[in-house]
Protein backbone atom coordinates (compact mmCIF):
# COMPACT_ATOMS: atom_id res chain seq x y z
CA UNK A 1 0.00 0.00 0.00
CA UNK A 2 1.14 3.68 -0.47
CA UNK A 3 2.62 4.53 2.95
CA UNK A 4 1.37 8.42 2.14
CA UNK A 5 -2.17 7.64 2.51
CA UNK A 6 -4.81 10.45 1.61
CA UNK A 7 -6.10 11.82 4.71
CA UNK A 8 -9.63 13.00 5.35
CA UNK A 9 -10.87 14.57 8.97
CA UNK A 10 -14.35 13.22 9.66
CA UNK A 11 -16.41 16.29 9.70
CA UNK A 12 -19.15 14.59 12.60
CA UNK A 13 -16.50 13.51 14.52
CA UNK A 14 -13.54 15.43 14.93
CA UNK A 15 -11.28 13.42 16.89
CA UNK A 16 -11.70 10.35 14.31
CA UNK A 17 -10.13 10.30 11.43
CA UNK A 18 -10.30 8.07 8.11
CA UNK A 19 -7.13 6.48 6.59
CA UNK A 20 -7.76 5.93 2.52
CA UNK A 21 -4.76 3.64 1.14
CA UNK A 22 -5.17 2.52 -2.52
CA UNK A 23 -2.88 -0.13 -4.57
CA UNK A 24 -2.63 -0.89 -8.18
CA UNK A 25 -1.98 -4.63 -9.78
CA UNK A 26 -2.31 -6.07 -6.43
CA UNK A 27 -4.21 -9.43 -5.04
CA UNK A 28 -3.59 -9.38 -1.31
CA UNK A 29 -3.14 -6.46 1.34
CA UNK A 30 -1.65 -6.57 5.31
CA UNK A 31 -2.10 -3.62 7.08
CA UNK A 32 -0.36 -3.37 10.69
CA UNK A 33 -0.23 -0.52 13.20
CA UNK A 34 1.53 0.42 16.41
CA UNK A 35 1.79 3.09 18.32
CA UNK A 36 5.48 2.21 19.56
CA UNK A 37 6.65 1.22 15.83
CA UNK A 38 9.93 2.76 15.32
CA UNK A 39 10.02 3.82 11.42
CA UNK A 40 12.98 4.22 9.15
CA UNK A 41 13.44 4.13 6.10
CA UNK A 42 16.05 4.15 3.00
CA UNK A 43 15.83 4.34 -0.69
CA UNK A 44 17.44 2.45 -3.52
CA UNK A 45 19.45 5.00 -6.50
CA UNK A 46 15.97 4.60 -8.53
CA UNK A 47 13.72 5.93 -5.94
CA UNK A 48 12.04 2.85 -4.36
CA UNK A 49 11.63 3.60 -0.70
CA UNK A 50 12.15 0.82 1.34
CA UNK A 51 10.02 1.26 4.87
CA UNK A 52 11.32 -0.45 7.98
CA UNK A 53 8.72 -0.42 11.42
CA UNK A 54 9.60 -2.41 14.45
CA UNK A 55 9.61 -2.39 17.81
CA UNK A 56 11.42 -0.34 20.15
CA UNK A 57 13.62 -3.11 21.89
CA UNK A 58 17.69 -4.86 21.89
CA UNK A 59 17.22 -5.71 18.68
CA UNK A 60 17.09 -1.98 17.36
CA UNK A 61 20.82 -2.69 15.85
CA UNK A 62 19.88 -5.40 13.57
CA UNK A 63 17.13 -3.51 12.40
CA UNK A 64 19.85 -0.81 11.52
CA UNK A 65 22.37 -2.85 9.62
CA UNK A 66 19.72 -4.67 7.46
CA UNK A 67 18.93 -1.68 5.79
CA UNK A 68 21.41 -1.82 3.25
CA UNK A 69 21.68 -5.54 2.95
CA UNK A 70 17.65 -4.93 1.87
CA UNK A 71 19.06 -2.54 -0.49
CA UNK A 72 21.48 -4.77 -2.14
CA UNK A 73 18.73 -7.47 -2.13
CA UNK A 74 16.07 -4.85 -4.35
CA UNK A 75 19.03 -4.05 -6.45
CA UNK A 76 20.28 -7.55 -7.21
CA UNK A 77 16.37 -8.28 -7.94
CA UNK A 78 15.63 -5.21 -10.36
CA UNK A 79 18.52 -5.72 -12.00
CA UNK A 80 18.43 -10.08 -12.70
CA UNK A 81 14.93 -10.82 -12.87
CA UNK A 82 13.13 -7.34 -13.85
CA UNK A 83 12.12 -3.86 -12.22
CA UNK A 84 9.82 -3.75 -8.99
CA UNK A 85 7.31 -2.36 -10.22
CA UNK A 86 6.37 -0.27 -6.78
CA UNK A 87 7.48 2.80 -5.37
CA UNK A 88 7.66 1.43 -1.63
CA UNK A 89 8.32 -1.54 0.08
CA UNK A 90 7.81 -1.90 4.27
CA UNK A 91 9.44 -4.31 6.23
CA UNK A 92 7.14 -4.74 9.56
CA UNK A 93 7.68 -6.48 12.85
CA UNK A 94 4.91 -9.00 13.75
CA UNK A 95 3.36 -11.80 12.60
CA UNK A 96 4.46 -15.33 12.87
CA UNK A 97 8.20 -15.98 11.05
CA UNK A 98 8.01 -14.36 8.14
CA UNK A 99 4.95 -13.60 5.56
CA UNK A 100 4.68 -12.35 2.14
CA UNK A 101 1.98 -9.72 1.04
CA UNK A 102 2.05 -6.99 -1.70
CA UNK A 103 4.50 -4.33 -0.97
CA UNK A 104 5.43 -5.43 2.87
CA UNK A 105 6.38 -8.54 4.38
CA UNK A 106 5.82 -8.99 8.47
CA UNK A 107 8.72 -10.61 10.31
CA UNK A 108 9.05 -11.62 13.76
CA UNK A 109 12.87 -11.06 13.37
CA UNK A 110 13.66 -12.39 16.78
CA UNK A 111 16.68 -15.04 15.50
CA UNK A 112 20.33 -13.95 14.65
CA UNK A 113 20.80 -11.16 12.14
CA UNK A 114 21.50 -13.30 9.72
CA UNK A 115 18.24 -15.45 10.34
CA UNK A 116 16.39 -11.57 9.68
CA UNK A 117 18.25 -11.51 6.65
CA UNK A 118 17.64 -14.42 5.23
CA UNK A 119 13.93 -14.13 5.93
CA UNK A 120 14.05 -10.34 4.73
CA UNK A 121 15.51 -11.72 1.21
CA UNK A 122 13.02 -14.32 1.05
CA UNK A 123 10.17 -12.52 1.66
CA UNK A 124 11.16 -9.58 -0.49
CA UNK A 125 11.66 -11.75 -3.67
CA UNK A 126 8.15 -12.75 -3.38
CA UNK A 127 7.03 -9.60 -4.45
CA UNK A 128 8.52 -10.88 -7.50
CA UNK A 129 7.09 -14.33 -7.41
CA UNK A 130 3.93 -14.77 -5.82
CA UNK A 131 2.96 -10.13 -5.60
CA UNK A 132 3.89 -9.82 -9.40
CA UNK A 133 4.22 -13.23 -10.78
CA UNK A 134 0.79 -14.37 -9.61
CA UNK A 135 0.92 -18.11 -9.91
CA UNK A 136 -1.55 -20.16 -8.01
CA UNK A 137 0.43 -21.27 -5.28
CA UNK A 138 -2.09 -24.30 -4.03
CA UNK A 139 -1.52 -26.05 -7.52
CA UNK A 140 2.15 -25.06 -8.26
CA UNK A 141 3.66 -24.19 -5.03
CA UNK A 142 7.13 -24.85 -6.55
CA UNK A 143 6.96 -21.88 -8.61
CA UNK A 144 6.46 -19.80 -6.26
CA UNK A 145 7.99 -21.25 -3.14
CA UNK A 146 10.47 -22.57 -5.13
CA UNK A 147 11.72 -20.47 -7.33
CA UNK A 148 11.48 -18.01 -4.28
CA UNK A 149 14.25 -20.07 -2.76
CA UNK A 150 16.60 -20.34 -6.17
CA UNK A 151 16.84 -16.46 -6.24
CA UNK A 152 17.14 -16.67 -2.33
CA UNK A 153 20.33 -18.35 -2.23
CA UNK A 154 21.61 -16.69 -5.41
CA UNK A 155 20.90 -12.60 -3.44
CA UNK A 156 22.22 -14.30 -0.62
CA UNK A 157 25.05 -15.64 -1.73
CA UNK A 158 26.14 -12.55 -3.56
CA UNK A 159 25.45 -10.49 -0.18
CA UNK A 160 27.48 -12.61 1.18
CA UNK A 161 30.29 -12.32 -1.47
CA UNK A 162 30.49 -15.99 -0.66
CA UNK A 163 30.73 -17.14 -4.17
CA UNK A 164 29.53 -20.95 -3.66
CA UNK A 165 29.59 -22.91 -6.82
CA UNK A 166 26.28 -24.22 -5.71
CA UNK A 167 24.47 -22.18 -3.18
CA UNK A 168 21.63 -24.74 -3.51
CA UNK A 169 23.65 -27.47 -2.28
CA UNK A 170 21.57 -27.76 0.93
CA UNK A 171 18.12 -28.32 -0.96
CA UNK A 172 19.79 -30.95 -3.29
CA UNK A 173 20.27 -32.72 -0.11
CA UNK A 174 17.41 -32.26 1.53
CA UNK A 175 15.15 -33.06 -2.10
CA UNK A 176 17.82 -36.12 -2.61
CA UNK A 177 17.24 -37.56 0.77
CA UNK A 178 13.23 -37.74 0.18
CA UNK A 179 13.84 -38.69 -3.38
CA UNK A 180 15.26 -41.59 -2.24
CA UNK A 181 12.65 -42.58 1.09
CA UNK A 182 9.25 -44.31 0.33
CA UNK A 183 7.07 -41.07 1.06
CA UNK A 184 8.41 -39.13 -1.99
CA UNK A 185 5.66 -37.41 -3.79
CA UNK A 186 5.63 -35.64 -7.37
CA UNK A 187 6.25 -31.68 -7.32
CA UNK A 188 2.40 -32.00 -9.01
CA UNK A 189 0.43 -32.32 -6.42
CA UNK A 190 -1.88 -30.05 -5.11
CA UNK A 191 -0.36 -28.17 -1.37
CA UNK A 192 -3.84 -29.42 0.65
CA UNK A 193 -3.13 -32.94 -0.59
CA UNK A 194 0.16 -34.48 0.29
CA UNK A 195 0.27 -36.96 2.34
CA UNK A 196 3.10 -35.48 4.80
CA UNK A 197 3.49 -31.78 5.31
CA UNK A 198 6.79 -32.32 5.38
CA UNK A 199 7.25 -33.66 1.92
CA UNK A 200 5.30 -30.50 0.73
CA UNK A 201 7.71 -28.32 2.46
CA UNK A 202 10.60 -29.74 0.63
CA UNK A 203 9.10 -30.22 -2.79
CA UNK A 204 7.86 -27.14 -2.93
CA UNK A 205 10.45 -24.85 -1.71
CA UNK A 206 13.65 -27.34 -2.16
CA UNK A 207 12.62 -29.36 -5.08
CA UNK A 208 11.06 -26.38 -7.05
CA UNK A 209 14.67 -24.80 -6.26
CA UNK A 210 16.29 -27.64 -7.94
CA UNK A 211 14.17 -27.36 -10.62
CA UNK A 212 15.32 -24.56 -11.45
CA UNK A 213 19.09 -25.00 -10.99
CA UNK A 214 18.73 -27.73 -12.73
CA UNK A 215 17.05 -26.35 -15.92
CA UNK A 216 20.20 -24.01 -15.99
CA UNK A 217 22.37 -26.94 -16.34
CA UNK A 218 20.21 -28.18 -19.21
CA UNK A 219 19.64 -24.78 -21.22
CA UNK A 220 22.49 -22.63 -19.98
CA UNK A 221 22.28 -20.70 -17.17
CA UNK A 222 22.75 -17.57 -19.11
CA UNK A 223 19.87 -18.44 -21.36
CA UNK A 224 17.92 -19.34 -17.59
CA UNK A 225 19.09 -15.76 -16.63
CA UNK A 226 17.79 -14.35 -19.87
CA UNK A 227 14.97 -16.42 -19.85
CA UNK A 228 14.05 -15.51 -16.15
CA UNK A 229 13.67 -11.64 -17.19
CA UNK A 230 11.56 -12.98 -20.20
CA UNK A 231 9.02 -14.60 -17.82
CA UNK A 232 8.98 -11.39 -15.32
CA UNK A 233 8.39 -8.55 -18.63
CA UNK A 234 5.74 -11.68 -20.45
CA UNK A 235 3.86 -12.31 -17.54
CA UNK A 236 4.31 -9.98 -14.77
CA UNK A 237 0.49 -8.60 -13.05
CA UNK A 238 -0.78 -11.84 -14.83
CA UNK A 239 -0.59 -15.80 -13.30
CA UNK A 240 1.19 -17.63 -15.07
CA UNK A 241 1.19 -21.60 -15.19
CA UNK A 242 3.58 -24.31 -16.04
CA UNK A 243 2.99 -23.86 -19.42
CA UNK A 244 3.54 -20.77 -19.82
CA UNK A 245 6.77 -20.98 -18.19
CA UNK A 246 7.93 -23.68 -20.23
CA UNK A 247 7.00 -21.92 -23.02
CA UNK A 248 9.46 -18.87 -22.32
CA UNK A 249 11.99 -21.35 -21.77
CA UNK A 250 12.12 -22.88 -24.80
CA UNK A 251 11.64 -19.85 -27.00
CA UNK A 252 14.40 -18.66 -25.10
CA UNK A 253 17.16 -21.94 -25.75
CA UNK A 254 15.58 -23.37 -28.50
CA UNK A 255 14.61 -26.96 -27.11
CA UNK A 256 11.92 -28.88 -26.55
CA UNK A 257 11.61 -29.02 -22.90
CA UNK A 258 8.39 -31.40 -22.56
CA UNK A 259 10.55 -34.28 -21.37
CA UNK A 260 11.93 -32.16 -18.72
CA UNK A 261 8.77 -30.74 -17.11
CA UNK A 262 6.62 -33.62 -17.42
CA UNK A 263 9.18 -35.99 -15.45
CA UNK A 264 10.39 -33.65 -13.02
CA UNK A 265 7.17 -32.11 -12.42
CA UNK A 266 4.71 -34.76 -12.72
CA UNK A 267 6.67 -37.94 -11.41
CA UNK A 268 9.15 -39.33 -8.99
CA UNK A 269 11.50 -40.40 -11.29
CA UNK A 270 15.28 -39.29 -10.74
CA UNK A 271 18.31 -38.94 -12.47
CA UNK A 272 19.32 -42.61 -12.68
CA UNK A 273 22.38 -42.20 -14.92
CA UNK A 274 26.25 -42.37 -13.68
CA UNK A 275 29.91 -42.91 -15.30
CA UNK A 276 30.72 -46.25 -14.69
CA UNK A 277 34.33 -46.38 -16.65
CA UNK A 278 36.60 -44.46 -18.11
CA UNK A 279 39.43 -45.98 -20.61
CA UNK A 280 41.90 -44.59 -22.82
CA UNK A 281 42.09 -45.60 -25.97
CA UNK A 282 45.50 -43.98 -28.00
CA UNK A 283 44.07 -40.42 -28.73
CA UNK A 284 40.66 -41.36 -27.69
CA UNK A 285 39.01 -41.64 -24.04
CA UNK A 286 36.19 -44.12 -23.87
CA UNK A 287 33.35 -43.58 -21.22
CA UNK A 288 30.95 -45.83 -20.42
CA UNK A 289 27.51 -44.85 -18.84
CA UNK A 290 25.39 -46.74 -17.05
CA UNK A 291 21.50 -45.94 -16.90
CA UNK A 292 20.60 -47.31 -13.24
CA UNK A 293 17.53 -47.41 -11.39
CA UNK A 294 14.46 -49.41 -13.09
CA UNK A 295 16.94 -50.78 -16.28
CA UNK A 296 19.85 -51.00 -14.39
CA UNK A 297 21.32 -53.15 -17.20
CA UNK A 298 21.55 -50.17 -19.77
CA UNK A 299 25.06 -49.29 -20.51
CA UNK A 300 26.24 -47.20 -23.56
CA UNK A 301 29.95 -46.40 -24.84
CA UNK A 302 30.65 -42.72 -25.29
CA UNK A 303 34.07 -41.90 -26.96
CA UNK A 304 35.66 -38.27 -27.28
CA UNK A 305 38.75 -37.14 -28.63
CA UNK A 306 41.75 -36.00 -25.51
ZN1 LIG B 1 8.10 -18.25 0.85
Amino acid sequence: MDMRPKRKTEKRNSNKLKWHFKAENVHDFAWAADPFFIHEQTSLENGTILHFLHKNDSLNDNWKRLQSYAVKCFEYMNENYGEYPYKQYSIIQGGDGGMEYPMCTLITAEGSFKGLVSVTVHESIHSWFQGILGTNESKYEWMDEGFCTYAQYEVLNYLYKKNVLNPLYRQYKSYSNVAKSSYKEPLSTHADFYNLNYVYGVNAYNKGSVFLHQLGYIIGSEVLKTGMKKYFETWKFKHPKPTDFKRIMELESGLELDWYFEQFTQTTNTIDYAIAGVKSLGEKTQILFQKKGKNSNAFRYLSCHQ
